[in-house]
Parts: C-alpha cells; sequence; structure tokens
C-alpha cells in the first residue's frame, strides 16, 4: 500500500496530512524563526525530519508563490523570501530520494476542498485565501487550473482601484491591497489613524466595536468586487473562501455575498454557491496530498 505525504509551507508554519490507506494523520511545525534566518537548507532539513518519520513512498509540496511548472524553481516568494529562486523540487528529490509534486498553495487549498471539503461534487470550483495575502485557486471539472507557466489565478494581483493602495507585489491597487489582513489593518487605519493587527481589529468587530464592524464592512465590499470579477469570468457553480479572516468573522462572507447580488449580473450569481471552507487551516496540506496522488498515478 503507497504511502502519501502532502505538506503546506507557509511563511509560520508547515502542515502536512498523512496518508496510508484509510488512515490519516495530520500536524503542523512551526518554522518563522528558520524562515527569518535566510537559509533554504534548514527548511529542506524540517521537510527531512516529517518524512523520516513517515516515511512516504511520494510527496506533494504546496508553497506560497509563483513556481516555474517547467523547472520547478520558485521565481517568486513573496512571505517565504528563502525560497526565492531556489531550485525546490530538485533539492527536496535531491535529498529526500522519493518523488516530490509541487504546486501553489492557493492552487492547492482549491484542490485540497474540492476532493475532500466544501468544494466537493462543484463543476468549476474558485478557492480564495484571505490571509497575510490573497491567493486563488480554481478546479474545472476536476482539474486544477495551473497555467501554462504555473502561474494562473493570480487573483489578488488584478487590479480594483487604479492609482490605489500599494501591495506587497509592487503593484497599485490589487485586490490583495484591500482584502488580506494587511488590507484590514490599513482600512481600519483610514477610519482611525490607528494602526492595530488584523486579529485585533476581528476581536473588536466580535465584540461589537463599530468602526472595527464598519472596517470589516468596507472590506467585505471590496471582497464584493473580486469575487464579482470572478462571476463575470468564470460563471462558478462554487466559490470557497478560506483564510482565519473569513473563519474567525464569518458575518464578512455573508456581507460579501449580499453586496455581490447587488452588483453582479443575475444569471451567474443565481447558479453560484458560495461557502467557507470545511478543511480550515489544512486546505493546502490536504490539496498537497491529493495532488501527490493523482498526478503519481
Ligand atoms: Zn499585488
Amino acid at each position: 500500500m503507497r504511502r502519501y505525504l502532502g505538506i503546506d509551507i507557509g511563511g509560520t508554519f508547515i502542515k502536512f496530512v498523512y496518508k496510508k490507506g484509510d488512515d490519516i494523520e495530520k500536524g503542523k511545525v512551526y518554522i518563522r524563526e528558520i524562515i527569518s534566518k535566510n537559509r533554504p537548507d534548514l527548511i529542506v532539513d524540517e521537510i527531512r525530519k516529517i518524512v523520516k518519520k513517515y516515511r512516504p513512498d511520494i510527496l506533494g509540496v504546496a508553497v506560497a508563490g509563483l513556481i516555474d511548472k517547467k523547472t520547478g524553481v520558485l521565481t517568486a516568494s513573496p512571505n517565504i523570501k528563502p525560497l526565492e529562486n531556489f531550485p525546490f523540487k530538485d533539492e527536496l528529490e535531491n535529498s529526500l530520494k522519493i518523488p516530490v509534486y509541487i504546486e501553489n498553495d492557493a492552487s492547492l487549498a482549491a484542490y485540497g476542498e474540492y476532493l475532500y471539503g466544501a468544494g466537493k461534487g462543484s463543476e468549476i470550483l474558485i478557492c480564495l485565501t484571505l490571509g497575510t495575502g490573497l491567493g486563488g485557486g480554481a478546479v474545472i471539472n476536476g482539474k486544477l487550473l495551473t497555467g501554462v507557466s504555473g502561474s494562473a489565478m493570480e487573483i489578488g494581483h488584478t487590479t480594483i482601484e487604479m492609482d490605489g493602495l500599494p501591495c506587497h507585489c509592487g503593484r497599485k491597487g490589487c485586490l490583495e491591497s484591500y482584502v488580506s489582513s494587511y488590507g484590514l489593518e490599513r482600512i481600519y487605519y483610514l477610519y482611525t489613524d490607528q494602526k492595530i493587527s488584523s486579529s485585533q481589529i476581528i476581536t473588536l468587530a466580535n465584540e461589537g466595536d463599530l468602526t472595527a464592524m464598519r472596517s470589516m464592512e468596507r472590506f467585505s465590499e471590496y471582497l464584493s468586487v473580486g469575487l464579482m470579477n470572478i462571476v463575470h469570468i468564470f460563471n462558478p457553480d462554487r466559490i470557497v473562501l478560506a483564510g482565519g479572516i473569513t473563519e474567525n468573522y464569518p458575518a464578512v462572507v455573508d456581507m460579501a455575498v449580499s453586496n455581490l447580488k447587488n452588483i453582479a449580473f443575475h444569471l451567474p450569481f443565481r447558479d453560484l454557491t458560495v461557502k467557507r471552507a470545511e478543511l480550515k487551516e489544512f486546505s493546502g496540506a490536504y490539496g498537497a496530498l491529493g495532488y501527490a496522488e493523482n498526478e503519481s498515478r
């Protein structure tokens, strides 16, 4: 019986899901300090430890950034700088001596939700991950949409305000510069002149603080414009929203959907369901697992 391991490398944790037959085990390892050391070999070492414990036959890897499909090199990874321009796939295969399948984390979050979560049975599934950044993934008729180079679905870096707020990618007015944790912090700052973290804003909003609630509402308006663009391009039957912000303040999804109803074409809205992710923080790891399993068949 083949054993599979799916791992999701983020800026703070490596999350993993291991599968052998019907047995599934999951966990996470804290890596923020390792990432700040700017040494890709230390990240490979952490992965080797997990692999040594579970001894998978195949490894799937989800990682934030743009991965060149032809070479397995991460050409850009704003939140995991040590891995930028690093031949990640080759290094992992050389070090671990097992086949490695690597894909963008948001794409694999979509795939994970499609196989195991809120996207099951969907024909055209779009998944957005609202976290430090804003990631996007699409699964169309069961197949991941990766693009020719491997960089499709960078929804976070589509423009919604020309000359808008600066984005971490260097452009201006990207959807991510409003709909992400740092986007939320800026919206709150515009109302209050106070810099507090997105998790503090969410806590305040949950306690009924009016300015925090107003910030969440504004955030949801930007989100609904992003959703409208997706609906008009893809006409999906399902959109799944993942990430800490929607998990900890679910009302943001309801507000965005009710605004979406007012601004989108009626026809594609009629056939759309918007759901929150079901696999919580493990969507990407589940996607990496399923991707390794299906690609190696
Ligand atoms: Zn951007």
